[in-house]
């Protein structure tokens, strides 16, 4: 801990903290040779775990839970100096991603496997099915760098569970707090090979997805990265799920109560440094109340305190490294250049950015339907009817999450139901997600859902029937 970052050494992965710079690892980036390794690693330990009493495998899963508990303090630290996320919102990762693995594994213990009498159909009346659910074998995972945690118990959680053995990718940005997770899942008494991380960029994940010994693709990360993998399993027909990027609409009709919608846009926005997939990234607002939400926004806008995400005063840390920032910064410009106007913000500071809201955006503009800002930037767009707002909202090419605020419900579910996306709403910023949902976008924000589901989807079903089994009447 504590070097300065040095020049790049080829083979060395420098993970480093974004708000100081210091070297947290040096990590060797998995070769060739070891990710073939590591795949068959997994592919030799899935099926002795596929066979192991789901009563024990859930006895390992709850075991694992219970280490992520004792050592929430140390992964909190790990994940809030490696991503930059403040410590309150690393620990509530963490503690997250606790919760879900114990959910994952309870609702494994409680599914139903019931036969099923086949009389409805004549001559099959003394026959009985049963549906045995298969693990898929080895599943690939990647994983982004801005819920590595989290998101990986949406992966892992349900795959373990279920009898697979995952391989997964982190992020190159901060890889180290699932790693630290590798080695509690040993502890725990998961058998070796069925959790392995590879370490690297695209190089390793392309690797990883080409390999025909991977059965499925489950990948969280941008919507172009998401689209060339996908053709990769496509050819040989295996399934990928994928959770990819988001412009989501807050939608704010002439009724709502603007001091929520206030607080609720800052948080939603604020969440992760700006690095939510699912927040709101874009606030379509009725004429009426389109002053007094500007003024609003821009004011905690403007009073946020960044710093340290280690530092409890701390709301805004950095962005996850430079060029990120930099990135953000050239599309406040470019939205500037296109006409809209900075109300507050708008400057970065090494990896930070401050936070931006920006007026005068036109629906003609990127930021307005197709450019998904990863930073603290708020466009505040304003409508003169609800059918605009609906038809803005859903011209974006994306279909991630929405929201929509009216002190009337009616009104707010009718917009609802119009959006186009795979979660909106009512009342409240479309940022996060439900531990019970099945989560997921429309359009260029993925296919498939992630959750509960995947319990159901990360197998093969095998109908076997019995025949003239029961007695004859
Ligand atoms: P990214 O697409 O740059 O990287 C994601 C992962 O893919 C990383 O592990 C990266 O190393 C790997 N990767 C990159 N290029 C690759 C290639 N050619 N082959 C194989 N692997 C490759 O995304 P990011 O910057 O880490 O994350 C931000 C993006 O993720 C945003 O667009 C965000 O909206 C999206 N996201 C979506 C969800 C969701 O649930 N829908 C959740 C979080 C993030």
């Amino acid at each position: 801990m504590g070097m300065t970052a040095a020049a790049p050494r080829p083979g060395i992965l420098a993970v480093t903290n974004p708000a100081s710079g210091a070297v947290l690892a040096e990590l060797p980036v998995a070769t060739p040779a070891e990710v073939d390794a590591t795949i068959a690693r997994a592919q030799a330990a899935q099926p002795a775990w596929a066979a192991t009493p789901r009563h024990q495998r859930h006895r390992v899963m709850h075991a694992f839970a219970d280490l992520m508990e004792e050592h929430a303090d140390e992964l909190s630290r790990l994940l809030a100096e490696e991503s930059g996320k403040p410590l309150a919102q690393s620990e509530s990762e963490i503690a997250a991603t606790t919760r879900l693995y114990r959910c994952y594994s309870e609702r494994m213990l409680a599914r139903s496997e019931a036969a099923e009498y086949l009389d409805s159909q004549p001559g099959y009346e003394r026959d009985l099915l049963f549906t045995r659910h298969e693990p898929l074998g080895v599943i690939g995972a990647i994983l982004p760098f801005n819920f590595p945690s989290e998101l990986l118990s949406h992966k892992a959680g349900p795959a373990i569970a279920m009898g697979n053995a995952v391989v997964l990718k982190p992020s190159r940005e901060d890889p180290l707090t699932v790693l630290r997770e590798g080695e509690l899942w040993l502890e725990a008494g998961l058998p070796e090979g069925i959790f392995q991380p590879v370490v690297g960029g695209a190089a390793v994940g392309t690797q990883l997805v080409e390999d025909p010994r991977i059965a499925a693709l489950s990948f969280t990360g941008s919507t172009e990265v998401g689209i060339e993998l996908a053709g990769i399993l496509t050819k040989r027909l295996a399934p990928a799920f994928l959770e990819l990027g988001g412009n989501d609409a807050m939608i704010v009709l002439d009724d709502a109560d603007v001091s929520l919608v206030v607080s609720e846009a800052v948080t939603g926005r604020l969440a992760c440094n700006g690095q939510c997939c699912v927040s709101n990234k874009r606030i379509i607002v009725e004429a009426r109340l389109y002053e007094a939400v500007l003024q609003g926004i821009a004011d905690r806008f403007g009073k946020l305190v960044m710093g340290d995400p280690l530092d409890e005063a701390t709301e805004l840390g950095p962005l996850i490294n430079q060029s990120a920032a930099e990135g953000v910064e050239e599309e406040v410009r470019r939205t500037v250049a296109e006409g809209a106007k900075l109300v507050t913000g708008g400057e970065r500071q090494g990896c930070y950015f401050r936070p931006t809201v920006l007026s005068g955006v036109t629906r003609e503009m990127a930021i307005a339907t197709d450019m998904e800002v990863f930073g603290p930037v708020l466009p505040i767009i304003p409508v003169s009817s609800t059918e605009e707002a609906i038809s803005l909202a859903n011209a974006s090419r994306y279909g991630l999450s929405g929201s929509v605020f009216s002190s009337d419900i009616g009104r707010a579910l009718d917009v609802a139901l119009r959006l186009q996306t795979g979660q909106v709403v009512v009342n409240g910023t479309g940022q996060g997600r439900a531990d019970v949902a099945a989560f997921g976008g429309y359009k260029y924000s993925g296919v498939g859902r992630e959750g509960l589901c995947c319990l159901d989807e990360f197998v093969q079903n095998k109908n076997i029937v019995l025949r003239r089994v029961l007695p004859a009447n």
